[in-house]
């Protein structure tokens, strides 16, 4: 580990080539330290809803987790190939192996090439309705995508990653400089910003972790935020002047009860009053949204909608909390399902009430990365979803040539639905094969 982050010059050992790194489980701090250089991580535990397969997927590294004894049965300088679609590992391949692998690759090379040919093309059902496709993002090395990816902006910038990856913190200048990077990067495109968002298993290197029985349910992203208020004193200014002169959209993570956004609301009007007393620029536009990913917002949905200015639902979360589930924890990973009747009424009640209140509502999560599971959200109301950058081919592909009109519709019928003969993944499934939609 020291060689792959760059500590180990005298150890004496030498780094692989194409190195994959095998561990029981990995946080996504330490995922950061490692970077790029990894071409492959094999972890025993581990969940992909984790925040650190959200890291290995910004950094494109393939993942495979509930791989049971890998660490036993890898021996260092081993072969192993590493299929992250499929969530496989083949340890000490054989030829036969390694030549299905290398078709494999070749007909992803296929498929990226279909996915280039699109990028230009709307992102447009065949009963033409439009869906805006963003991308997820929140370190550096994911922007440079923004431009060749087709994406209509970043849905999501996690802004605690920047902060992960130091061994300090950053200082204002810093950040307002990494912000206005983004904005210019982004290109006039929509970017939003999500405040700070540690604590559970975001935890920073340079602050004392505090010992919380629960940390998913703990004291947490806005949580700290407002008890602590220094740290997103900081962070807001430094958007307010990487943003002058161009729109500012902000959004909270984590908002329990609706008086938490009127809480952050003064705090940034109080931060917008400092910077016109110092004569600095504003934003010509500072638009204030909320996460919903905890269920009790789902109770208070028409204050919610009047005290911001869009939605974004963050489904890794609510999902995790609506269901009791920890999203890291190996032993539920198949337990339960997004594609349910209890999880989907209640992103379509999310729908309506944005519709009744006329806000801009938006979904970023993971369930907008898979082409299936995007087709679900889009057929219970969604038009504007967020995800990493390496789903937007797939995802395009499926919007155009999905009908909507006709998939909602059924999916409208199957939730209401008491008895239902079938479940929602089963007629989704149906309907995909018959009308030969990529999932
Ligand atoms: C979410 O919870 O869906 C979300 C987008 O935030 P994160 O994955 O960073 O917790
Ligand atoms: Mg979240």
């Amino acid at each position: 580990l020291r060689i792959l982050t760059g500590q180990g010059l005298n150890t004496g050992a030498e780094m692989p080539s194409d190195p994959v790194l095998i561990a029981r489980n990995i946080g996504p701090a330490e995922l950061l330290d490692y970077g790029r250089s990894l071409k492959g991580i094999v972890l025993e535990e581990g969940s992909v809803g984790s925040h650190a397969a959200i890291v290995a997927r910004a950094l494109a590294i393939p993942l495979v987790v509930h791989a049971t004894r890998i660490t036993t049965e890898a021996l260092n300088g081993d072969h192993i190939m590493v299929d992250g679609d499929q969530g496989v590992t083949h340890l000490r391949p054989d030829d036969s192996v390694v030549a299905a692998f290398r078709d494999k690759i070749a007909m992803q090379a296929d498929a990226q090439e279909r996915y280039a040919s699109i990028r230009d093309k709307p992102a447009e059902t065949r009963d033409a309705q439009t869906i805006n496709l963003h991308m997820n993002a929140g370190l550096m090395a994911d922007l440079p995508s923004l431009d060749g990816s087709g994406a209509d902006g970043v849905g999501l910038f996690r802004t605690e990653l920047q902060f992960l990856v130091r061994n300090q913190m950053p200082r204002r200048s810093e950040l307002s400089a990494l912000y206005a990077r983004v904005l210019d990067a982004a290109q006039g495109k929509r970017v939003v910003f999500r405040t700070l968002d540690i604590g559970s298993d975001k935890v920073l290197p340079y602050m004392k972790p505090n010992d919380e029985p629960n940390p998913a349910l703990g004291w947490r992203a806005v949580r700290l935020s407002i008890d602590r208020p220094g740290l997103l004193r900081v962070q807001l200014r430094a958007l307010l002047k990487a943003a002058a002169g161009r729109t500012l959209r902000i959004k909270l993570p984590m908002i329990t009860m609706v008086s938490e956004v009127d809480e952050v609301r003064a705090m940034l009007d109080r931060e917008i009053a400092t910077q016109t007393r110092f004569g600095h620029e504003l934003p010509k536009e500072i638009l204030l949204g909320s996460m919903i990913e905890v269920p009790t917002l789902l109770f208070q949905l028409d204050e919610l909608m009047q005290r911001v200015d869009f939605i974004s639902v963050g489904t890794n979360d609510l999902f995790q909390f609506m269901s009791a589930s920890d999203r890291g924890n190996s032993f539920l990973a198949n337990r339960y399902n997004p594609l349910s009747r209890p999880f989907l009424r209640a992103l379509r009640e999310i729908v309506r009430a944005a519709e009744r209140n006329d806000k801009p509502l938006y979904l970023c999560g993971e369930m907008a990365s898979e082409p299936l599971s995007a087709l679900a959200v889009m057929a219970v109301g969604y038009r504007a979803i967020s995800m990493p950058p390496g789903s937007l081919g797939p995802v395009k592909e499926m919007v155009r040539s999905v009908n909507l009109t006709e998939i909602s519709t059924m999916m409208n019928d199957a939730l209401d639905e008491v008895n239902p003969a079938q479940t929602i993944l089963e007629m989704m499934m149906d309907y995909t094969d018959q009308r030969g939609v990529p999932v």
